[in-house]
């Protein structure tokens, strides 16, 4: 039996992270930079950049029966990790070996395509097991590259650490199995100062089946990996200095936040910035590990560290009350309204049974006292199905005229102001809706309440860049000044 003295530390690397020679060059150093601090470490990787695309694109189009993708992609995939190899493997031996399972592996999705091809279809199933070579294929080249930088490391596949049920594409870990498999396998690894270069997105059933858990679930895979381990800390390296206070895109002055709360990133992750899968935060607040967010290509920076909502049962107040400004386009409002509503159960479950059944969610919901009409919002893309499903479900009540009418409205945009603080802190509605009206931009809709941590409001999409500005100046002017 070991006894766990030493610190642990789980690093993920993210694709553009090891998307060229230079990159992953880069990311080898940085888990050698770390190595003497941490004593024990586990690095998971995803595939690099623009493989899981390309694979899942090869595999759609044979299940039409064009197999043009499939052999630009072997050409791609075999280029791409070929590359890295001759650049970045110093041992002739072991660049000889990577790249044989370069090959093996890239043949192996030739085949997979190709039954794919004579079936006709792609199941759920056959998709993973395609997705998963990615990242089978980049962690034997990061644990070749790891070497040749000096550090002891070995390529582990996850399908033998995340034990999941069957939800192809959408995995669910069972954390009793996963704790019992990952220890088994990493910590005599470990113990002996090895590096596990893990796969990250994929996990398999218990009879052995490749599983995923969902686009971007590299970053779960860390963090499930570091919640059963357990790790002491859980860093994800991707290609900017941390989480922002808006998209730089949008707001030239948006700037790295040094520190924000489990609790806050939820809502900005819900809200589609895109630097931390949203599955990964729960696992790690459960089991009370420290994470950090920073940037390969600036490794110097000391990133986002994400802090517990709560010290002593009291929310952790920061200084800005306003921590960041996100906005979410191409949404598309949708009413049911009609006097015939008032006070009859069952029209909400109803409408969202309907809209489930179309395979949307919802990001915001606000229904009047008057119960006399429910919005909700949902990507343009969907609203056509979600009105049609809505009109057969309500059809009864359509011809009795209880519902007047369901309908949309054309494109809008859901601004998220996220802080502490927002929903508690007497004013900051009131700064939010004054600055809106003092630049004209007319609110359709607000939710403001589900959520501790965050006010959501709707707006037309043409006004969605210049709200989102002009919320990010209270950053400053709202700072908490006791
Ligand atoms: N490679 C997977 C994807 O592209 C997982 C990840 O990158 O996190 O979705
Ligand atoms: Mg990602």
């Amino acid at each position: 039996m070991t006894v766990k003295s030493a610190k642990t530390l789980v690093m993920k690397f993210g694709g553009t992270s090891v998307g060229s020679a230079q990159a992953m060059g880069q990311a080898a150093e940085i888990i050698k930079q770390a190595r003497p601090e941490w004593e024990r470490m586990v690095v998971v990787t995803s595939a690099i950049s623009g493989a899981t695309n390309a694979l899942l694109d090869s595999a759609t189009h044979a299940a039409k029966g064009d197999l043009q993708p499939l052999l630009d992609t072997e050409k791609s995939l075999l280029a791409n990790h070929g590359k890295i190899a001759d650049e970045q493997i110093t041992d002739p031996t072991l660049r000889a070996q990577v790249k044989q399972d370069v090959a093996h592996l890239i043949t192996a999705f030739g085949n997979l395509c190709r039954a794919i091809a004579v079936l006709g279809e792609a199941s759920p199933r056959a998709l993973d097991a395609v997705a998963s070579l990615g990242e089978r294929l980049s962690v034997r080249v990061l644990a070749a590259v790891c070497e040749s930088h000096g550090v002891a490391a070995k390529y582990v596949e996850s399908t033998q650490l995340v034990i999941t049920n069957a939800s192809f594409q959408n995995a669910h870990p069972d954390f009793g199995a996963t704790t019992l498999a990952t220890r088994s396998i990493l910590n005599p690894l470990l113990d002996a100062g090895i590096v596990p270069i893990v796969t990250g997105f994929i996990g398999a059933t218990p009879e052995g089946v490749v599983t995923t858990l969902g686009r971007g679930g590299s970053d779960y895979s860390a963090a499930i990996l570091g919640a059963v381990l357990p790790a002491d800390d859980v860093w994800i390296w991707t290609d900017v200095d941390g989480v922002m206070t808006a998209d730089p895109r949008m707001v030239p002055e948006a700037r790295t936040l040094p520190e924000i709360s489990y609790g806050e990133i939820a809502e900005l992750a819900y809200y589609g910035a895109k630097v931390l899968h949203p599955k990964t935060v729960r696992p790690v607040v459960e089991a009370g590990i420290g994470l950090r967010i920073c940037n390969t290509f600036n490794p110097s920076h000391p990133g986002t560290r994400l802090v517990a909502n709560t010290k002593n049962g009291k929310p952790v107040q920061s200084e800005r009350i306003i921590k960041a400004v996100t906005a979410i386009r191409k949404q598309r409002l949708v009413t049911i309204e009609g006097r015939g509503m008032l006070g009859v159960p069952g029209v909400a479950a109803r409408a969202f049974a309907a809209v489930a059944s179309t395979g949307t969610s919802v990001p915001l919901i606000t229904q009047a006292s008057s119960e006399q009409s429910i919005c909700f919002a949902v990507p343009s893309e969907s609203v056509e199905a979600v009105l049609t499903a809505l009109a057969r479900i309500f059809s009864a009540e359509l011809a009795d005229r209880d519902i007047d009418r369901v309908w949309a409205t054309e494109d809008v945009s859901i601004i998220t102001v996220v802080g502490t603080g927002t929903r508690n802190t007497p004013g900051v509605a009131g700064h939010i809706f004054s600055k809106l009206g003092q630049i004209n931009v007319n609110v359709l809709a607000i939710a403001h309440g589900s959520s501790d941590v965050s006010v959501s409001l709707v707006v037309e999409s043409v006004d969605d860049e210049k709200s989102v500005r002009a919320l990010h100046e209270l950053i400053v002017s709202t700072a908490r000044t006791d």
